[in-house]
């Protein structure tokens, strides 16, 4: 895709900005973008710089996410309400055409990777807690505050935030913006004088630091996480501050200005949107109850397959039903779809024989967690995942549920153990 229209080519070293980012690393890459992590020689920080494909339709999907992204960083002054900080954009004239960049605050490693990096054998509880509220927190800015749906929440979509400043000791966190010098001014724009000064300054970062980056200190920096270990052995994450943001705003909506009826991954889809019924924040919920359950198993709630005599979309219904029961009557034939995959009684079509497994029983029968926590747990998730969209609680009413908001079950353990202890001595 490294043609006319499409990605633009980068190299390290390369300026874009009249100068001011200096390219570092590939991060990752999307359906119409690269993502880098660039130098910010005007504020020395890291930054991460996701650059377009360069044809008409990417070019206007990439002004749709700036409007959003615009919107959410315009709201949050202090940079508290957990979603990606927009910093700039600009367009950069490259062989393959104009690219529309964006330059987003650099974060870590996403969810799904820290899933990943964990075995597939889930997080602690309390850690499932703090990325549960940094995700709620973000929601009930967006839905709340903005009216903003952003329709494609996922462990993908959910990026860790670095704990260590990557941004203002170069030299301390092993980073180093490369040291060739910017060559040309492509995209047109910074003097020469300006760019002098950034070579002056490149050079006098290199007296000070190593000259080449460090792929194993940038995933540091990034989110903490190295490379998955060969060992079988547990992986801790103690200690490891789990704050996250939201990301990618490609497919974020107003909830009073909809334009797309298919949205969200498959896996994360609510209900509503397969059965057509028109959607609202709460497909945003759906998605954060299966983005939760997946943090705390290891395994995609719902992964529905085509089968032999019916498609995805029914083996995803018949998934939800054999979790959380039959969907209401009114809801399943409700849909503008609803014929699709429904008899009038409102039971499916195609796949007759349901195996109903509830939630609280699965977390404690396939994922082994004890009766206590998986009931606490299921009573946080089930409203979440009601068929029902009005009936979901919302962000803010998740954040003030009592099983978000329960102290430390270790340092409650920790307690227990040390007044044993004491109570030993004393007696
Ligand atoms: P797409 O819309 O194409 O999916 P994303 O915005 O999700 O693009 O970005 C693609 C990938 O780039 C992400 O999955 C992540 O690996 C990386 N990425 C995106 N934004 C950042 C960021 N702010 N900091 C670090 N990495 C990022
Ligand atoms: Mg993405």
């Amino acid at each position: 895709s490294y043609r006319k229209g499409g990605y633009h080519a980068v190299r390290i070293g390369d300026p874009f900005s009249g100068g001011r980012y200096i390219a570092q690393r590939k991060l990752g890459w999307g359906q119409f973008s690269t993502v880098w992590l660039a130098f910010d020689t005007l504020s020395s920080n890291y930054v991460a710089l996701k650059i377009q494909k360069s044809a008409q339709q990417f070019a206007q999907a990439a002004l749709h996410e700036i409007e959003f992204l615009s919107a959410a960083a315009d709201g949050d002054l202090q940079n508290t309400k957990c979603v990606v900080r927009l910093i700039d954009h600009f367009k950069h004239a490259g062989p393959n055409g104009q690219h529309l960049c964006m330059v987003l605050e650099f974060l870590g490693d996403s969810l799904l990777r820290l899933i990943r990096y964990n075995r597939y054998k889930g997080l602690k509880l309390d850690k499932v807690r703090e990325i549960c509220r940094c995700i709620l927190t973000g929601l009930d800015y967006l839905h709340r505050e903005l009216g903003m749906i952003h329709s494609d929440l996922k462990p993908e979509n959910i990026l860790l935030v670095s704990t260590i400043d990557s941004g203002k000791d170069p030299v301390r966190s092993g980073l180093t913006p490369l040291l060739e010098k910017p060559e040309g001014n492509a995209n047109g724009g910074g003097g020469s004088s300006t760019m002098n000064l950034i070579e002056k300054k490149l050079k006098r970062r290199a007296k000070r630091a190593v000259a080449k980056i460090s792929e194993r200190r940038v995933s540091m920096v990034g989110g903490a996480l190295g490379e998955e270990a060969s060992s079988k052995s547990e992986r801790s994450l103690d200690g490891i501050d789990m704050r996250c943001k939201v990301v990618d705003f490609g497919n974020a909506c107003w909830a009073d200005k909809q334009f797309a009826e298919e949205i969200q991954t498959r896996q994360y889809r609510a209900p509503e949107v397969i059965l057509k019924s028109g959607y609202s924040f709460s497909v945003d919920m759906w998605s954060f109850g299966c983005t939760a359950f997946e943090l705390v198993t290891g395994d995609m709630l719902f992964a529905p397959k085509e089968g032999n005599g019916y498609g995805e979309d029914e083996d995803h219904l018949a998934l939800m039903m054999e979790l959380l029961g039959k969907m209401p009557r009114k809801i399943a034939i409700g849909g503008a779809s609803s014929k699709d995959y429904f008899d009038r009684h409102g039971d499916l079509k195609r796949i007759r024989r349901l195996k109903y497994w509830p939630l609280d029983r699965l977390l404690v029968d396939k994922y082994k967690l004890p009766e206590g926590e998986a009931k606490e747990f299921a009573e946080f998730l089930s409203p979440v995942l009601e068929f029902a969209p009005e009936k979901r609680p919302t962000a803010q009413q998740c954040l003030e549920h009592p099983w978000m908001n329960v102290v430390s079950t270790q340092n409650d353990a920790d307690n227990v153990e040390s007044q044993v202890r004491n109570l030993k001595i004393k007696g």
